[in-house]
């Protein structure tokens, strides 16, 4: 089988994802070997999955305003603001402990589970928040970068043919 993208060139791999054949030079090019389409497919949706979370964060941080101003001091607003603006950081790093063992819980678990799940989030949030708004920031330039790489590199190709 030849490449699926260069159809005078010998296969030499395929895609992880999709299984589509892939010459040495598209084989190179991302780690895990995918194919362009896969690649940045996965991306995109990465980056969804990102801006997702930040924009929950942000009605969040809306609504926890609303609810903070005039209650209280201004120190104690601004930390219960920052708490619930922070739920979907606790929430991401619960998913992740709890993956899988969420399949063994009994009926009535289902019913408790987003209840404990959101209240847990709500205390564990603020405190993980920092690390994951670096580390999700730091991903989302990667993927721009890497998107924007792959665009060029396509350019690149067309340019020379
Ligand atoms: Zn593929
Ligand atoms: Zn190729």
């Amino acid at each position: 089988m030849n490449c699926y993208y260069h159809h005078g060139t010998a296969g030499s791999a395929s895609c992880h994802e999709c299984g589509r054949t892939l010459c040495s030079s598209c084989s190179d090019r991302f780690n895990p070997i995918l194919c362009e389409g896969c690649f940045t497919s996965s991306q995109s949706s990465e980056r969804k999955e990102i801006v997702k979370k930040f924009t929950i964060s942000g009605i969040l941080l809306f609504i926890g305003m609303i609810f903070s101003i005039g209650s209280g001091s201004l120190g104690t607003a601004i930390i219960s603001t920052y708490f619930i603006a922070a739920i979907p950081f606790g929430w991401t790093l619960i998913s992740r402990i709890l993956s899988g063992w969420v399949l063994f819980m009994g009926i009535r678990g289902w019913i408790i589970y987003p209840f404990a799940k959101l209240l847990a989030s709500w205390v564990i949030g603020g405190f993980v928040a920092p690390f994951y708004l670096y580390k999700m920031i730091k991903r989302f330039k990667e993927i721009n970068n890497d998107m924007n790489t792959v665009i060029q590199e396509n350019a690149d190709l067309k340019a020379g043919a």
